[in-house]
């Protein structure tokens, strides 16, 4: 597929934050010069770059997996979906025909809602992509919890992420500012909100 050079790329992460609140991806990309570095951005990051160090230790064992090759911190990206992202780690599983399967650690307890499983699906569809081989998995590590969730690829969540990816570019390039959430308790919580004069 032909890329236009004036297209919008989004980031993998902008499908969490466009679930939280559409206003959240429309302020990144509409109004650039406004984002805030919060200190839980910061303290995210730590913990990955902690959590990075342990990988390098462990056996593959936590993943289920007896053996396979790691490869870290790996950038994909799709010009189908006119996506990018950094993917925490991928493992390469069974040679040249074998399986490869992308891991995103988490910092949350709570089961992978809908919007982390689009995420890893994300990087699935990019990793087939960047790398020509079909994925059909994804992994998910709690860093608080250690436990490891298992994301099928399946065509319903490929769709989905196709799908917000749209809905995302139409409301960027259109500079369409969409409704805040109904749930205004998000509204408390949010880096931006001193950006919505309606909701508080
Ligand atoms: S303050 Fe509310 S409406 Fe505004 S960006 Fe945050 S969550 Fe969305």
């Amino acid at each position: 597929m032909e890329e236009r050079s004036d297209r919008t790329i989004f980031v993998v992460t902008d499908l969490k934050q466009y679930s939280y609140c559409p206003r959240i991806v429309f302020y990144t990309y509409c109004l650039p010069l406004i984002r805030p570095v919060t200190f839980k951005m910061e303290e995210g990051r730590a913990a990955h770059d902690e959590e990075m160090a342990r990988e390098r230790r462990r056996t593959l064992a936590l993943y289920g997996l007896e053996e396979g090759i790691r490869h870290y911190h790996v950038w994909l990206e799709s010009a189908e979906l006119g996506l990018r992202g950094r993917v925490d780690l991928v493992i390469e599983v069974g040679g040249e025909g074998g399986e490869r399967i992308p891991v995103e650690y988490k910092q949350t307890r709570r089961e992978a809602g809908r919007h982390i499983r689009q995420q890893i699906a994300a990087y699935g569809m990019m990793l087939e992509e960047t790398w020509g081989r079909p994925v059909r998995r994804g992994l998910i590590l709690s860093l608080l919890s250690r436990q490891v969730t298992e994301v099928l690829i399946t065509d319903e969540l490929r769709q989905e992420v196709r799908e917000a990816v749209r809905a995302m570019r139409e409301m960027v390039e259109g500079e369409r500012m969409p409704e805040a959430p109904r749930r205004r308790g998000k509204c408390r919580v949010c880096e931006f909100r001193r950006f919505c004069n309606d909701v508080l």
